[in-house]
């Protein structure tokens, strides 16, 4: 082989090895530029990745510090009320408790956490089957109930407790919110009113001094069991009774004593007066009334007798009368069976009629007037 032969071989072999390098170097480039392709895509990937971290580290952060704002509103709301307020789980443990109800009950927050409610609070409910707890763990969706307590201080309050249940995050009942308003100034004020209206009631239907029914009460009473024994055609008695010479006896003794007298006669009359029907009032100045339904002349009579009988023994001196040293009655009796025709006032008119008979024919004594 030639020299120049050889030297063309060799530069063939020489421009095929470069065209290889050449292929090399470009498999190679595309190698790297693919190389920082997948780089540059990772930084991008890298980058949306942080980007969402940082984004949620945000979002997260802002969520704990909306609920910390939450939970200290909450948190305010929970104390500032007036209302004592507890969560107490199935088994009595109290979950939270407002600083309104630990003043309440005496006990700081932290230590009443330690404790159950019956223990801080034990009231007749406690422990029955009437306990809110108890109640609505049965299912009852509100508990209302008053109940007496006595607070740290020593002070006896009312309180209304109202408890409802206190849910889970799956909607189960974990235990219960008791609500405890203070009453006491409202029942104070009801108890008061109740008491006003039951004297009001009482000055209104009774005699100031007797403590007798008054005239207003025997008028309405009277129409009353007339109408009703008229239905059912049952008997209506009354006994009018007057004090003898009881002017003379003011006259003598003075007012004063007078008033006494007329309490002692219509203590007299009263103890003889024992069906919760039969009624005693005043009828006037020294005359008083008693009305008895159901009842038939000859049981007026036998109440009638007792009064005398009774006034008789209670020996009241009656130096100016003319019948006798000692206060006496002239009474009249009437019993009718009312008719649907006639008015009550009939049966008056009769028991004054038997009375001014009494009177008429010597006093002290009784006259009857029935229906024929
Ligand atoms: P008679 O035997 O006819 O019934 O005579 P009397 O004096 O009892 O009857 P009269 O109707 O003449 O007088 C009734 C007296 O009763 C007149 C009054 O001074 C007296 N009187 C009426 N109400 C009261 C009262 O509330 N207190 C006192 N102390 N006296 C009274
Ligand atoms: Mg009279
Ligand atoms: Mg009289």
């Amino acid at each position: 082989m030639s020299d120049d032969t050889r030297t063309k071989k060799q530069l063939i072999d020489e421009v095929n090895r470069l065209r290889r390098r050449v292929d090399e170097l470009e498999q190679a480039e595309l190698k790297r530029l693919a190389a920082e392709q997948k780089l540059q895509d990772l930084n991008t990937e890298r980058d949306q990745v942080s980007a969402a971290v940082e984004e949620s580290i945000a979002r997260s952060n802002y969520m704990a510090v909306e609920s910390e704002l939450v939970y200290l509103e909450l948190n305010q709301m929970f104390n500032a009320g007036g209302d004592g307020v507890w969560a107490v789980d199935k088994d009595c443990n109290i979950l939270r408790i407002n600083k309104t109800l630990s003043r309440i009950i005496g006990v700081k927050v932290d230590e009443a956490l330690k404790n159950k409610c019956y223990d801080l609070l034990n009231i007749p409910l406690c422990h029955t089957g009437e306990c809110p707890m108890n109640l609505i763990k049965k299912g009852r969706r509100r508990v209302e109930c008053d109940v007496e307590l006595v607070r740290a201080d020593g002070t006896a309050c009312t309180f209304s407790i109202t408890a409802t249940p206190f849910k889970g995050l799956s909607d189960e009942i974990v235990g219960m919110v008791a609500n405890y308003k203070d009453i006491t100034d409202r029942k104070r004020a009801e108890a008061e009113l109740q008491e006003a209206n039951r004297k009001l009631e009482e000055l209104a239907t009774q005699d100031g001094l007797t403590k007798t029914a008054n005239r207003r009460l025997f008028d309405g009473y009277l129409r009353r069991e007339w109408n009703r024994q008229s239905r059912k055609n049952q008997p209506v008695s009354l006994i009018m009774c007057d004090i003898d010479y009881f002017k003379l006896y003011n006259d003598t003794y003075g007012h004063v004593q007078g008033d006494e007298c007329l309490c002692s006669v219509a203590g007299a009359i009263t103890t003889n007066v024992n069906r919760a029907a039969d009624v005693v009032a005043r009828y006037g100045g020294e005359e008083f009334a008693v009305i008895m339904p159901e009842t038939d002349a000859e049981g007026a009579m036998h109440v009638a007798n007792s009064i005398m009988q009774t006034v008789n023994d209670l020996n009241l001196e009656h130096s100016g009368s003319a019948v006798s040293p000692r206060v006496t009655l002239s009474i009249g009796v009437a019993c009718m069976v009312p008719e649907p025709t006639l008015d009550p006032e009939t049966l008056i008119e009769a028991a004054d009629k038997a009375l001014y008979t009494s009177k008429e024919t010597g006093r002290n004594r009784i006259t009857l007037i029935q229906d024929e």
